[in-house]
């Protein structure tokens, strides 16, 4: 880092994620300036030590980096190219991170519009959920250019574990690995809650259709692990709510569309998740989709008692 002082930190966003992260960065030393539209949330974060800025233009022109961590793509946009937006506060020179799960669109954008003023951007979004963002645990996936990326590696490791900050790869790379991962998770989902719910309807017992799966070649770390809060406990995971699964799968197809790839099975899941939030609501967990399959035997899918999975391990991608 070239800088002796510690550089000063935008960030705005502070919900379930941008709240963790940002306390983190002030117990780690760093001078921050938040912002956010609800007004109610800044007082914290001023008795921790935190300026506010009245606009997201006025944080960028006192901060050496501005983060962003909001909920989609169009309020990363607004944000960011907005009357009082980043661009219009950011100095020549200045960095945007957007640690938003978002598309590569918004960022290439500003990107262009700021290439003549020396604006750097970097994507990095997480994985880790609000619990990892609370605890400084998240796992990290950037894109960006090198030596942009290691000039705030300390700041990212003020918030993510420093094993799982990965540079993935160019502008953009970032947003598409985390992408790949929650559509790759949440096709786990479907797939599996689809094989239990035949299996137990035509005869076979759930422990025994688990055990046998996870014994094959079909085995997966969604069976051994994940799967288990719900046939053990029927927790869907209410902490990631499915309206925001179903952002991200739509951002997930919007990728594949936009790099010209086609994506049936993605298609099928994405469908899958919007009839489950159709049916349980906004709020309902990131799991509620095995509860469809679950509704159409008329039966849950518990285990007698408890089992336990792998330890050490993450369990849910969000
Ligand atoms: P959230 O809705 O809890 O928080 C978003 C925050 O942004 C809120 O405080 C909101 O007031 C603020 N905001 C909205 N519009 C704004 C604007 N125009 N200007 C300033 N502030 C504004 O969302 P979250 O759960 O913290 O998720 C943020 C991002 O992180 C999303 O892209 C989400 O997909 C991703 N993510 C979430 C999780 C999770 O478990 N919640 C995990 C990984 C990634």
């Amino acid at each position: 880092m070239q800088h002796t002082q510690p550089p000063r930190i935008g960030f705005i966003g502070l919900g379930s994620m941008g709240s963790g992260m940002t306390r983190n960065l002030l117990k780690a030393g760093f001078p921050v300036v938040v912002h956010d539209t609800r007004l109610e949330v800044l007082e914290e974060f001023v008795s921790l030590g935190a300026e506010v800025g009245a606009s997201p233009a006025a944080v960028a022109a006192i901060t050496d980096v501005v983060i962003t961590m909001l909920p989609t793509p169009a309020i990363v946009s607004e944000v960011l190219n907005g009357a009082d937006g980043i661009l219009e506060g950011l100095p020549d020179g200045g960095t945007w991170i957007d640690m938003s799960t978002s598309v590569p669109a918004v960022a290439d954008d500003v990107r262009r519009r700021g290439a003549n003023r020396g604006i750097v951007v970097i994507d990095a979004p997480v994985s880790g959920m609000s619990v990892g963002a609370a605890m400084g645990r998240l796992q990290i996936f950037i894109g960006g250019d090198a030596d942009h990326v290691e000039r705030w590696r300390p700041v990212f490791e003020a918030m993510g574990d420093p094993e799982r900050i990965l540079h993935v790869g160019p502008h953009g790379a970032g947003y598409a690995t985390k992408l790949m991962i929650n559509q790759l998770w949440f096709s786990h989902l479907v797939a599996t809650a689809e094989v239990l719910a035949v299996g137990v309807r035509a005869g076979v017992r759930l422990d025994v259709l688990r055990d046998s799966l996870i014994a094959s070649p079909a085995n997966s770390t969604f069976l051994e692990r994940d799967v288990l809060s719900i046939l053990n406990d029927g927790d869907y995971d209410e902490g990631f709510a499915i309206a925001l699964a179903c952002k991200d799968l739509g951002l997930s197809i919007d990728l594949a569309r936009s790099v010209g790839v086609p994506v049936e099975v993605s298609s099928l899941v994405e469908q899958v998740y919007r009839r489950a939030r159709a049916s349980y609501g906004d709020q309902a967990g990131e799991m509620t989709p095995f509860k469809l399959y679950e509704d159409l035997i008329g039966q849950s899918l518990r285990l007698d008692g408890p089992v336990d999975g792998p330890v050490g391990t993450q369990a849910v991608p969000a």
